[in-house]
């Protein structure tokens, strides 16, 4: 298909993924989501050319790129027509462990990471009582000698089945023995071999659209205290240090779904004839999909502009934040657009559109909502009180 929605300027990282993702086609993402099945092979051709481990420095063997190549690969991988939403963790959870491991744990597990032997897939902080209040969650870990105890629920913890570490954010000090709220929470890297089975259960939850998502029950489950990433108690603020990366890695994605939804809405409208001519001479059907374009190339725009800042070391909350939620925006607009130019054709699986729909759509929420971007922005941006 003819990409008319602009290409990155051309680089060899970016013709390096194009090549691979073109490997896995529209067939194969559509039977992926028919069965919920996990992109194993994707994500192995993926790791075995570098391209997960751009963000590890080249001392750990990875490429140690910018934030820039990561962006790179999470949106030429949704602007192929897949979704990087099956392997993105390895990405956002890296800043974690870069900045806050110690050098110990660097070495034991970053060269392991970039070979692909291991995989770093899984981010374990959402609980059904908390959602958005993290603060609020009650998974505790309890030191005990060389080790902590874990227990407590989780919910939406997605690749659990296809990672073998976790990154896992619990209570280490009781609420009512803290001084602020997002104090006494630690992270902890889990080594699921060593976990499930062993006090950790994992069970599978359904969703619209093909993620591997779960929910888990730990059990007194042990954790080495090595495994502790950081100070004790910590935690909280590791996470947020991570959030910019975060959100403008998913903005790329964004960016990714917005301008493959916009190529197929264009050849649609091109090719398809009703009333003897093609649905694009219509200004019906080609307005949503030309305003649908300009709000992926501003939301590109504010990427790019969050990404160079990261990139110099710079604050950048009001432009990650601001990306995520424009780019999440358009890309929502544009499965809208281009699921109206396919008409009842935008339904059928075999079109691929209705999937990526269902794909874009997480972005809304997960994984932060709309709402709380909106909020970040009202009260750290404008200095309007913070709502909630
Ligand atoms: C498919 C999928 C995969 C996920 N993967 C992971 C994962 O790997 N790891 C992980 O830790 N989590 C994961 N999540 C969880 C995700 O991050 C949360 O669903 C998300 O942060 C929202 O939390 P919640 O679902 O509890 O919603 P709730 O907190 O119940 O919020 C529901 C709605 O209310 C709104 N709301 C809540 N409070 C306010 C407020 N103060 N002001 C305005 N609006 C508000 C929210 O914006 C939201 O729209 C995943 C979720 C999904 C669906």
């Amino acid at each position: 298909m003819i990409k008319v929605t602009p290409q990155m300027p051309e680089s060899p990282l970016r013709a390096g993924i194009q090549e691979l993702c073109a490997a896995f086609d529209d067939a194969y993402w559509r039977a992926l989501d028919a069965e919920h099945a996990y992109p194993t092979e994707f994500v192995e051709a993926l790791t075995r050319a570098g391209y997960l481990s751009v963000l590890i420095p080249q001392e750990y063997g990875g490429s140690g790129l910018d934030l820039a190549a990561g962006c790179a690969v999470m949106e030429e991988v949704n602007r192929s027509g897949g979704n990087g939403g099956a392997c993105h963790a390895q990405m956002y959870t890296m800043g974690t462990l870069l900045r806050h491991g110690s050098a110990e744990q660097k070495r034991r597990y970053l060269p392991r990471i970039a070979s692909g032997e291991l995989r770093l897939q899984a981010f374990g902080v959402t609980e059904a009582d908390a959602g958005t209040d993290t603060t609020s969650l009650r998974t505790t870990a309890v030191r005990r000698d060389d080790h902590y105890v874990v227990n407590g629920d989780k919910i939406w913890i997605s690749r659990v089945d296809h990672s073998d570490l976790m990154l896992l954010l619990a209570r280490t000090t009781p609420l009512p023995d803290v001084r602020q709220r997002s104090d006494g929470l630690s992270v902890f890297i889990v080594d699921l071999h060593e976990a499930i089975g062993y006090g950790l259960t994992v069970r599978p939850i359904r969703t619209m659209l093909n993620h591997s998502t779960t929910a888990l029950a730990f059990e007194n489950v042990r954790v080495p205290a090595e495994n502790l990433i950081g100070i004790e108690g910590q935690g909280f603020r590791y996470i947020l240090d991570g959030m910019n990366a975060e959100r403008i890695l998913i903005a790329a994605e964004c960016v990714g779904d917005g301008r493959w939804f916009i190529d197929r809405a264009i050849a649609r409208a091109r090719e398809r004839e009703v009333f003897g001519r093609p649905i694009g001479a219509n200004q019906g059907v080609q307005f949503p999909i030309a305003r649908a374009y300009a709000n992926v190339e501003a939301a590109s725009l504010m990427r790019l502009r969050a990404t160079e800042l990261f990139d110099r070391g710079e604050p950048c909350g009001a432009e990650a934040n601001t990306a995520k939620l424009l780019a999440a925006d358009a890309s929502w607009e544009a499965a809208n657009a281009c699921v109206q130019t396919f008409g009842g054709y935008g339904f059928a699986t075999a079109y691929d559109v209705e999937r990526k729909f269902r794909e874009t759509r997480l972005y809304q929420v997960a994984l932060i909502s709309t709402n709380l971007i909106l909020a970040y922005l009202a009260e750290h941006v404008l200095g309007l009180p913070r709502s909630y």
